[in-house]
């Protein structure tokens, strides 16, 4: 079983890493998961892939300095934005490069991405852009310089699927941590704060904890816990003692 079972000894920088396209997507797909694995003893962290300089609201300042508050709240031990174009996410050999980098750099045991498809490009197309720098960073040949780190290829990789209409494969019991994963959120003050610039677009900060309690319910209703965040993996489940599958079928 050693093999996989995660070794608390390992090298790894951070154990868990969420990857998102943009700062506040992690604290709204899966913020309670972080939560949860720090409270494990797990070191977490969060990779933006863009600075948020595209938004309606509020300037890249702004949102560096709100997801500083949010990852404090989140309890991560790393958090660090790219330099992707807001609202132009490409999947491309440089973008690739950069992530690999870092994924060399933080040498996560578990990568969770966005889920690949959605309404938001930047979100689908990081989801295959995260894919595939997982893979390169383990390649031994690959054009990066030897200080980014010894090739390193994450054990598991899943899809947050909270912003897409999918059903989960995998669902995380968040309920004792939902009212800090609001909190995160909220740190957005940009964003959710009421205010009149973009008030068609952003939902007012009292519909914000309805929306994500109730999403939180549904998801956790599918498992018989209270709160819970969706997630999709491409492998099975793997188990030996049928007496222990959790989740009650009828
Ligand atoms: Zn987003």
């Amino acid at each position: 079983m050693a093999s996989i079972i995660a070794d608390r000894s390992t090298s790894s920088v951070v154990d868990v890493l969420a990857i998102a396209a943009h700062r506040d997507d992690v604290e709204q797909t899966c913020g309670g998961t972080l939560l949860v694995q720090q409270s494990l003893g797990w070191r977490t962290g969060i990779l933006d892939l863009t600075r948020g300089e595209a938004g309606t609201r509020g300037s890249a300042e702004d949102r560096a300095s709100e997801a500083d508050a949010a990852a404090r709240i989140l309890r991560v031990s790393h958090r660090e934005a790219l330099d992707l174009p807001d609202g132009n996410i490409q999947n491309t050999l440089e973008n690739r490069l950069k992530i690999a980098a870092v994924l060399r750099r933080l040498r996560p045991r578990v990568v969770i991405l966005p889920y690949w498809q959605g309404r938001h490009p930047d979100h689908y197309t990081s989801a295959t852009l995260g894919y595939e720098a997982c893979f390169a960073a383990g390649l031994s040949k690959l054009n990066l310089p030897a200080r980014c780190g010894a090739p390193h290829r994450p054990y598991k990789i899943l899809y947050a699927s909270l912003y897409s209409d999918v059903r989960p494969t995998l669902v995380v019991d968040i309920t004792e941590h939902i009212e800090t994963r609001l909190q995160s959120l909220l740190a957005y003050r940009s964003q959710y704060s009421d205010q009149n610039s973009g008030s068609g677009l952003f939902v007012p900060e009292a519909d914000i904890r309805e929306r994500m309690f109730s999403t939180a319910r549904h998801c956790g209703l599918l498992a018989g816990v209270r709160y819970a965040e969706p997630f999709v993996q491409r492998e099975v489940s793997l188990t030996q003692d049928l007496m222990q599958i959790p989740v009650q079928t009828i």
